[in-house]
């Protein structure tokens, strides 16, 4: 279990606790814990088994420990379960509200009485909440533009939660032995930024065992539907999962069925149609004899098509590369040489420039960036010249004492709501490596918000555009950019875009990564990580990448840091 998993629901707790109206140092204590959790390397569930005691990590008492205790070994977590029972899930939605945190929730739904988003919606627009004390007529208005945004997410979850969960039951179920394959269909094999629900596939010979183990999981609210050979459940965290357990013989033709898109489906079909076969969720009959089935790679195969990595099969390009034979080789994580985007205390980070160096190495990486904020953020302790500088001088002095890793000395540095730098030229020429980011303003007039892009990209110091739109899944639209200009003029002045790997970005978005792929920009996935866990995130930004169709060529970071150097514009 990774340590991120125990840290949200710590999070999770202290929200529902905040909202509750809890005493705050009991609320602070679960957020300091999470954060300490989210920090450390070492694998907490991994300490639980070797019995270690983990009241050795700051904020951890023995109350926590004993909690955690649980969390891994159980996979549930009794205070977080007892406090959900008295607070409504749809209180919770409000969370999703830009803006609005634990403490307006909890005036919400103690005042006012509001259980969910509809509730909230309607107090909104009875002007109720402008009544209340702290609250005027311009947060109410804002509030209730921002519903819309979140009841349209609420249905959807991330990536990561997706497959943390989706992944846990997997585990399970293989556990049993009474089962044959088990696998993740659907949009979370697709890797999509988010999925509505979750499909898992298995072989049995008899449904039962499996489908009683999913009704006990501990991830599992409730039973919503159960047949012969399909089951339907809810999580806790909302989202539903269907599972279905077939045939042998038809595995790989329901694998190929469920994991869709639907987009995709629908060409592979009529292509078995056109050569006389009909496909199903069974498999490929001719007439009505089977054909194949057994395996996905039968299936393609039987109707003259290759196999298709699932991140591809959105019946984009998918099958004019095939036809043409050359659908692309996709990158993969073991393909990243380096990581380019990454935070130290020096400003919102929770490692030092030495720890993050050393984790980076224990990842397999061969040289790191580090890109600390400049000063206008300065909420994360932005830097400002003198700072910067002194800050170089750290990483260069580190650098001479940490061997199988090189460290290059960059900035992440913020493009101004006036369109300006942060930081004067003379300083971003001294850097090795400069990230140009929007992160205020972001929702400007589009044509601001070009001239902003536009100033970094001209710029001479300035090596690549940072999580380019800004957006935050679910939570922040990303600012309203002419992406065609914008990647036309990246190309012409040799600016490179990041594919940010959190999955709260994943910016680039599949569909202009592909757009700057076919531009010949060099794509650089990047972490952006705030502590030595922050690495972990990398998978989805590679993910992403393949999503666009890139290779390992299209991704900068897959060179060895002296072939990345040829790419920068000032080599
Ligand atoms: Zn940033
Ligand atoms: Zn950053």
């Amino acid at each position: 279990m990774k340590n991120e998993f125990i840290a949200v629901q710590f999070e999770l707790l202290a929200d529902l606790l905040e909202i509750q109206g809890a005493n705050p140092f009991r609320i602070r204590a679960y957020r300091n814990a999470a954060r300490t959790i989210s920090s450390t390397s070492e694998s907490l569930s991994d300490l639980v088994i070797e019995k270690q005691d983990l009241t050795q990590f700051a904020g951890i008492g023995k109350d926590l420990a004993k909690q955690i205790e649980e969390i891994t070994t159980k996979g549930q977590h009794s205070a977080l379960e007892e406090l959900r029972k008295q607070i409504p899930g749809g209180v919770l939605d409000m969370l999703r509200i830009p803006g609005v945190g634990p403490k307006k929730v909890s005036v919400f739904f103690n005042e006012l009485g509001l259980k969910s988003l509809e509730d909230l919606k309607a107090a909104c627009e009875a002007g109720r909440l402008s009544k209340l004390k702290g609250f005027g007529k311009k947060t109410e208005e804002s509030i209730l533009a921002n519903i819309a945004m979140a009841t349209e997410h609420s249905q959807r979850a991330s990536i990561s939660d997706a497959r943390a969960a989706a992944e846990l039951i997997v585990e399970d179920l293989q556990k049993l032995k009474e089962i044959g394959q088990v696998a993740v269909a659907g949009s979370c094999r697709r890797r999509k930024e988010t999925c509505g629900d979750l499909d898992i596939l298995a072989t049995c010979s008899d449904s039962g065992p499996p489908m009683d183990c999913l009704a006990a999981h501990p991830l599992v609210d409730s039973v919503l539907q159960r047949g012969e050979t399909k089951q339907r459940v809810r999580l806790k965290t909302g989202m539903e999962l269907d599972l279905r357990v077939v045939p042998e013989e038809s595995f790989g033709a329901a694998m190929q069925y469920f994991t869709g898109s639907k987009e995709h489906n629908v060409v592979v079909r009529q292509r078995a149609k056109d050569l006389g076969l009909k496909l199903n969720e069974y498999g490929v009959f001719r007439y009505d004899v089977q054909v194949a089935g057994r395996t996905e790679e039968d299936v393609y195969a039987a109707i003259g098509l290759p196999w298709f990595p699932p991140e591809l099969r959105e019946n984009r390009r998918e099958f004019e590369w095939a036809d043409a034979g050359k659908l692309p080789e996709l990158v993969t994580i073991a393909d990243i040489k380096g990581d380019l985007h990454m935070h130290t205390t020096a400003s919102d980070g929770a490692a030092t420039i030495e720890q993050m160096a050393i984790a980076a190495r224990e990842r397999g990486l061969k040289y790191i960036a580090i890109t600390d904020h400049s000063k206008r953020v300065s909420m994360a302790n932005g830097l400002d010249a003198n700072r910067l500088r002194k800050h170089w001088d750290d990483i260069r002095r580190i650098r001479e004492t940490i061997s199988g890793i090189e460290i290059l000395c960059g900035i992440e540095c913020d493009i101004l709501e006036d369109a300006t730098m942060d930081l004067p030229d003379d300083v971003l020429a001294e850097a090795d490596w400069v990230i140009a980011v929007l992160h205020y303003g972001l929702k400007q007039p589009g044509d601001q918000i070009m001239k902003r892009l536009m100033t970094a990209v001209t710029n001479p110091h300035v090596d690549i555009i940072g999580h380019c739109s800004g957006r935050m899944i679910g939570r922040r639209e990303g600012a309203d950019i002419n992406f065609s200009e914008l990647l036309k003029a990246a190309a012409d002045n040799q600016v490179m875009m990041e594919i940010n790997a959190h999955p709260s970005r994943l910016d680039l978005d599949d569909i202009h990564a592909a757009a700057a792929k076919d531009l010949g920009i060099p794509i650089v996935i990047s972490t952006d990580s705030h502590s030595v866990n922050g690495f972990e995130v990398l998978e989805y930004g590679v993910d992403q990448a393949r999503r666009a169709g890139l290779t390992k060529d299209d991704v900068a970071n897959t060179r060895t840091l002296k072939e990345f150097r040829k790419l920068l514009k000032s080599s």
